[in-house]
């Protein structure tokens, strides 16, 4: 009977397999489509100073505009692109993207806004990064300053003596480097340091349940102080509520993205909010009661 079960067991799963197979290869397939034909956007989430709302940059958040599927989220396509090698070219895409939209804002007057890009783990360690980041900066003439890189714990931590070396060359160049996620993975407390990170980001699982949970609170100040004495910037990724910011507020976090201020945005919308001045309005300061 065990028998019988198994083999309609196996009857039953194969044609899913195939199935989920050829979706696979149909969306590998269609990633380099939208590369080539590009489907790939930039939208841009503001960074915002917690003391004053200013707006100091943003977060480069890739979109695939489907001709199908309409838009579709970075979860759903970025795990395949790692495994498939295709970060690669969408990674130097966005490098090259980022760069050049820079360059447009700057030409029309609006400097001193910062464009943070996520570089996943592959492209991290990639040999050619340095070059690409090189000629993406020299080709759009703009201040290595003002791109920062977003690396994960995964993205760091595997090679951390090569990472080490990536990062002091990165420094070199001038551009920025921050920790993303950082609390999800491992890091250990001795790279941080030797890291020359310049700045760190809460990840939002913990901002979620600032207000609520005692242990996340205890986790977001512990990385504000240990950030602050590696003389770090600490940003905290996924705000959503007035709670979170008074707190984020009250323990000295530097910046804030999240819903509260903005989504994700197309690149014609965050210069607006440049245009208007460079400020996104965030609640009073103790306006809450504890
Ligand atoms: P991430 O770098 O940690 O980006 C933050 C994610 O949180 C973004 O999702 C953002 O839209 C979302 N988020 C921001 N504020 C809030 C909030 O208040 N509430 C909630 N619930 N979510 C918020 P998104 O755009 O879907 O990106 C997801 C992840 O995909 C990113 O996480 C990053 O790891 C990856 N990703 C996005 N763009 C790129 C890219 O160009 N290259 C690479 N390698 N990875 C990328
Ligand atoms: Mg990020
Ligand atoms: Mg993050
Ligand atoms: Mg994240």
């Amino acid at each position: 009977r065990a028998k019988e079960q198994g083999r309609n067991d196996f009857r039953f799963y194969a044609p899913e397999m195939n199935a989920r197979m050829l979706e696979r290869l149909e969306l590998e397939n269609g990633l380099r489509r939208a590369l080539d034909q590009g489907e790939l956007e930039l939208h841009y989430q503001p960074k915002v100073e917690l003391a004053n709302g200013r707006v100091v940059g943003a977060e480069a958040l890739i979109r695939w505009r489907h001709p199908v599927l309409g838009m579709v989220s970075p979860a759903d396509f970025i795990p395949l692109a790692e495994e498939t090698g295709l970060i690669v070219p969408i990674g130097e895409w966005v490098i090259n993207t980022a760069c050049r939209q820079l360059k447009a804002w700057r030409e029309e007057g609006l400097t001193g806004v910062s464009v943070a890009v996520n570089v996943s783990a592959r492209q991290f360690q990639q040999e050619d990064l340095v070059g690409v980041l090189g000629e993406a900066l020299r080709a759009s003439g703009v201040p290595a300053r003002s791109l920062h890189l977003e690396v994960t714990e995964s993205g760091v931590m595997s090679n951390p003596e090569r990472t080490i070396v990536i990062l002091r060359t990165l420094k070199d160049i001038g551009v920025l480097v921050s920790l993303d996620d950082f609390g999800t993975g491992y890091s250990s407390l001795n790279y941080l340091k030797r890291f020359l990170i310049d700045s760190v980001k809460i990840d939002q699982s913990f901002v979620a349940d600032l207000t609520t949970s005692s242990e996340d609170a205890a986790i977001a100040r512990m990385v504000i102080s240990l950030a602050h004495s590696l003389n770090q910037t600490v940003v905290a990724e996924g705000v959503e509520t007035e709670a979170q910011l008074d707190f984020l507020r009250r323990h000295r976090c530097d910046e804030m993205q999240g819903f509260l201020c903005s989504r994700a945005i197309p690149a014609a919308d965050f210069a607006d909010i440049l245009r208007g001045g460079g400020c996104l309005p965030l609640p009073a300061a103790g306006r809450l009661h504890h």
